[in-house]
């Protein structure tokens, strides 16, 4: 009998030669336990996802109770279905007028696809403007404005009439022009190793939009819900984009994003052509149970809240002289050291040492941690120490 190792490498598409393997029996609250019961702290909540904990028992319930009514029924946008109903309406209740209706989709890097295509139709441009090491996706449209050329170079010719710019840099907004149809931009890079702008950047950029006429798209595919002590890291910079994209901590572990915009935008995608944006599985019935579940259990439970207080704990117990940098936003962090091949080693003994830790797509001198919101304070010092001693043994 072929072991499951054997079956995950042969039959299992692979995304890198070295796979972390990990063979999971159960996922609860901050942990991940495997088949010969090894007992991990997850510091990453599944890359942004989990951020209120693997298997929350309200949206374990929200879904079960969806599974007794319905499953799909009609691609998206035919029937009226009430877990879309709720949702969307949460959704508007909590986020600015203009960003009133949501056109849900399956994943982060849809969300951003329709945010393009929409962005084109409200002003008959094509100009896409991105910034330098920003991640959006890996379809071929999220790829085109990811900012990573050693991602993109296989895949080429992707979309034209892409430009990037520097992150939070203001001389390069002149670039924004009457022939830019849009900006996107993550108002916190992730993938690049978490780059917080300055202060006023964003609120330049908004202005250089409006000026110009093109739509200003906020990804927060990996910053939304909680992650950087805000509901949505636009908040921290008073600035509201016309259109927002999220996923990832969407679904409380369920797959769905969203881009979301004025009723009288998403209007557009509706004529000249009829069915401009479709899909079959978005907004997909126990996913929007699963997230409206989700999204109370963040309201409600306060997280938020404790959000701020945990990062600068995290800040306070994992310091050492080998540490050359921490980026941080809420419970969002890069740990930067003087090397790519010293993260890879620390990444490594936290992982064999119960803590899983990960890199980051653009920045390999530096590791993420983005534990779940809602992680107990022992959990969090438990993983500290953890990730204290890796750093430790391989200074
Ligand atoms: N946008 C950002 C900022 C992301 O971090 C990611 C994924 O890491 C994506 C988009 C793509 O999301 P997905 O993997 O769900 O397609």
């Amino acid at each position: 009998m072929p072991s499951a190792e054997n079956i995950f490498l042969d039959h299992v598409a692979q995304t890198s030669p070295f796979p972390l393997k990990i063979e999971v029996a159960k996922a609860e609250g901050s942990h991940i336990y495997d088949k010969q019961g090894k007992d991990y702290l997850d510091f990453i909540s599944g890359i942004a996802v989990t951020n209120i904990g693997h298997r929350h028992p309200l949206v374990v319930k929200a879904i079960k109770s969806q599974l007794d009514d319905y499953l799909h029924v009609m691609a998206y946008g035919e029937f009226i279905q009430s877990p879309q109903n709720k949702l969307a309406e949460k959704l508007a209740s909590i986020l600015p007028p203009s960003l009133s209706t949501s056109y849900f989709v399956n994943s982060g890097t849809e969300a951003n696809e329709g945010a393009l295509k929409l962005a084109k139709r409200i002003t008959g441009r094509t100009g896409i403007i991105s910034c330098r090491k920003s991640y959006h996706g890996s379809t071929h449209g999220s790829l085109s404005i990811s900012g990573n050329e050693v991602k993109k170079y296989a895949f080429r010719p992707l979309l034209p009439d892409v430009q990037f710019i520097d992150f939070n840099r203001i001389s390069d907004l002149a670039m924004i022009t009457e022939e830019t149809a849009c900006v996107i931009i993550e108002p916190i890079q992730g993938d690049a190793g978490v780059r917080i702008p300055a202060l006023g950047y964003l609120k330049a950029l908004r202005k250089r939009c409006t000026e110009k006429g093109a739509m200003l798209i906020f990804d927060e595919v990996q910053t939304g819900f909680g992650r950087t002590g805000k509901l949505f890291a636009f908040e921290h910079f008073e600035v509201v984009p016309d259109i927002l994209t999220i996923a990832k901590a969407m679904g409380g572990g369920m797959p769905i994003g969203a881009f979301i915009s004025s009723k009288e935008h998403m209007t557009l995608l509706t004529h000249d052509p009829v069915l401009g944006h479709i899909t079959t599985f978005g907004g997909h019935p126990v996913n929007c149970a699963a997230a409206l579940a989700n999204l109370e259990v963040i309201l409600d439970d306060g997280l938020i809240e404790e959000v701020e207080e945990k990062g600068r704990l995290i800040q306070q117990l994992i310091t050492h002289p080998s540490i050359k940098e921490i980026r941080r936003k809420g419970l969002m962090f890069a740990i930067e050291f003087d090397s790519a091949e010293r993260v890879q080693k620390i990444v490594e003994a936290c992982i064999a040492d119960g803590v899983i830790t990960f890199w980051f797509l653009s920045c390999p001198e530096s590791f993420r941690l983005a534990p779940p919101l809602n992680i107990s304070e022992t959990d969090l010092r438990k993983g500290c120490e953890v990730i204290r001693l890796a750093i430790e043994r391989n200074a």
